[in-house]
């Protein structure tokens, strides 16, 4: 009687065993699932889309150096990212505390002579004019952003700013067709790769200190601490060099004086009598010239200044008084790298006034 009752408990018995053996499976099958999720769920930041967005941010974040575009960051500052595709279009930045042109500049992966020459109307080129508020035009690349002014060709702003007129057609932005379609005044137009003298449209100020008994006004001039500033000006001027032609920029809205032609160490001479009120460098931060380079500024007290720049030594001193014609300084290149040549301006009563007007007609 026993043997059914043996065969009933080994049919239960096998019945258990399936049960075991369904449970270790599901809980198998439960287990590996887990697992293949980590493993999907790991994989996703190993994607190549969210590595190549690391590199670019590399490119914004790392210090300004080619051999660091190339170096693989994982910190990342959402505000700082830019594609690193080109941009189709020109952005407008607004000043914000803190800012300066260099620190946008290299925000936006460009030179900070781009940021300083784009925006000429509000810097004046000078780093300085930096304002809270103040907008600037974001090119998409190094170069330079321009408004056509009267009379100004493709060629001409090509010429000027040393890039084939076919570049500045073929920049999307420009919205050109050809290099001979008119261009319109006041059209602003980007030059990509376009380049210019910096020049520095401030001249040491003048704060009136008092009057000596014989009615001589002295200032404070920066630098040069208070100068004596007599009338000693005659109103009329002489060529500052021996050459009498230009081998760089002419007068025009972006550049405020004549760049007269020049060998190393020839003479400048005092376009006008008068007192010394700037004799130095014009040096950034990091003690490099910059702008001007080194530079004399003569004030003729009679409300006309002139200025003397990128020479390479310098024969006078604050608050010197000199006679029109003294050899004031030597020609040089200094703050500027395409060669040896006079930067002269002519001011009157702070305003950039062409020399031409006033400079005898050349023979
Ligand atoms: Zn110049």
């Amino acid at each position: 009687m026993a043997q059914p009752s043996r065969g009933r408990d080994a049919a239960a018995a096998s019945l258990v065993w399936i049960f075991v053996l369904l449970v270790i499976a599901g809980g198998g099958l439960l287990v590996l699932s887990r697992l293949l999720e980590r493993v999907n769920y790991q994989e996703v930041p190993t994607a190549p889309t969210p590595a190549l967005e690391s590199r670019d941010e590399a490119v914004i974040t790392a210090p300004p150096s080619k051999a660091d575009a190339n170096v693989i960051t994982r910190d990342f500052a959402p505000d700082a990212a830019m594609p690193r595709a080109r941009r189709r279009t020109l952005i407008t930045y607004t000043v914000v505390e803190g800012d300066t042109v260099f620190g946008i500049a290299y925000k936006f992966g460009l030179r900070p002579e781009t940021i300083l020459w784009s925006n000429y109307d509000v810097l004046k080129d000078n780093f300085d004019l930096i304002r809270v508020g103040q907008q600037f035009v974001i090119p998409p690349e190094d170069g330079l952003i321009i408004e056509v002014e009267r009379g100004d060709t493709l060629d001409g702003i090509a010429r000027r700013f040393g890039v084939t007129p076919e570049r500045i057609v073929n920049e999307p932005i420009n919205g050109l067709t050809s290099v001979n379609q008119p261009l319109q005044v006041g059209q602003r137009l980007f030059v990509p790769g376009g380049e210019r003298e910096t020049v520095i449209w401030q001249v040491p100020k003048l704060i009136p200190v008092r009057q000596t008994a014989r009615g001589v006004r002295v200032y404070r001039v920066g630098k040069c601490g208070e100068v004596a500033i007599p009338p000693l000006g005659t109103g009329s001027f002489i060529y500052p060099t021996n050459r009498r032609y230009l081998s760089g920029y002419d007068f025009t809205r972006y550049h405020p004086g004549l760049d007269f032609a020049g060998r190393l160490g020839e003479p400048i001479y005092a376009s006008d009598s008068g007192t010394v009120i700037y004799a130095g460098y014009s040096l950034n931060a990091a003690g490099v010239p910059v702008g001007y380079g080194q530079y004399v500024v003569l004030d003729h007290g009679n409300g006309y200044q002139t200025l003397y720049a990128h020479a390479s030594q310098l024969f006078v001193s604050c608050g010197q008084q000199v006679a029109k014609g003294t050899v004031i300084a030597a020609i040089g290149s200094v703050g500027r790298s395409t060669g040896p040549h006079l930067h002269f301006e002519i001011r009157y009563r702070g305003a950039p006034v062409n020399p031409w007007t006033l400079l005898p007609p050349r023979r």
